[in-house]
């Protein structure tokens, strides 16, 4: 599932190949993702010119003239390709097409993305994103940010974590390495997490994030694979993923350890997390 880093890294590369822009035709060819599309939104966003790409949390912002903005969430498995889908791809719902013949195609097989219409004047309050919280890599967010935002919570703070109203972007993969990194057990109580810890925690969010992104750049020609897929899916974790294995941070045997929190697997290391 994408989180904030892939995320970012689409925005990115939408940025370096689509700003500026004007949509001459779109083709949606279903009527809803995983809520209905607009239903005006073909009419709306033909002969519209892309004047920037956002983000906010895992939400793709396109901002378009005449002040109108296209909210993109890629869902489980939603993916964005320019120059077209690879020939033959199957759940390609929609197709945007650009003046100087680029084409902007959304695919997602498991249909769990969505795409709605908000006013750029009233983007904050639209409904997808008014309760959401601080953005991890801004100025705003730091431990005592954090630990506002914890206190008093009893739920384990891996759960905490994961809530977008706590925090926004973040998904399974980078709540289980921001908590090794901060040396915090995922089972801790979330209001625990407070003073030096909040720091901590807050500190290690943004490194990971900020990693992550980087190693995204660093291993794509404008953001974009040579697919034309926009994006990346980074596959080297210090604890995600890897149970069983050595933990990258003790120098004895420890093991990286898998856990079932919420219905979701929590990886962790049990002697370097308290
Ligand atoms: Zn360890």
């Amino acid at each position: 599932m994408p989180e904030l880093p892939e995320v970012e890294t689409v925005r990115r590369g939408l940025a370096a190949r689509i700003a500026g822009r004007r949509i001459t035709h779109v083709t949606v060819r279903r009527s809803d993702l995983r809520r209905p599309l607009p239903q005006d939104m073909g009419q709306v966003l033909t002969g519209r010119a892309v004047q920037s790409f956002g983000r906010r949390g895992k939400y793709l912002l396109v901002h378009l003239d005449g002040g109108r903005v296209l909210i993109v969430h890629l869902g489980m498995s939603g993916r964005l390709f320019v120059d077209g889908a690879p020939s033959g791809a199957a759940h390609e719902h929609v197709v945007l097409h650009f003046d100087d013949g680029a084409v902007l195609s959304y695919v997602d097989h498991r249909r769990f993305g969505l795409m709605d219409l908000a006013e750029a004047a009233r983007l904050d309050d639209h409904v997808l994103l008014s309760a959401m919280g601080p953005e991890p890599l801004g100025t705003a967010f730091d431990g005592p940010a954090l630990a506002a935002r914890l206190r008093g919570k009893d739920t384990p703070i891996k759960a905490a974590l994961l809530d977008q109203r706590v925090v926004a972007g973040l998904g399974n993969i980078y709540v289980c390495e921001a908590l090794y990194y901060a040396g915090l057990s995922p089972r801790r109580r979330a209001g625990s997490v407070q003073g030096r810890r909040a720091v901590r925690l807050a500190g290690a969010i943004k490194d990971v994030l900020e990693a992550a992104i980087a190693a995204g750049g660093s291993s794509l020609r404008d953001y974009v694979q040579a697919s034309g897929e926009l994006g990346y899916f980074q596959h080297r974790f210090a604890v995600y993923d890897r149970a069983g294995q050595p933990c990258p941070g003790c120098d004895c045997d420890a093991a990286v350890r898998r856990i079932v929190q919420s219905n979701r697997s929590t990886f962790y290391c049990a002697k370097r997390q308290r």
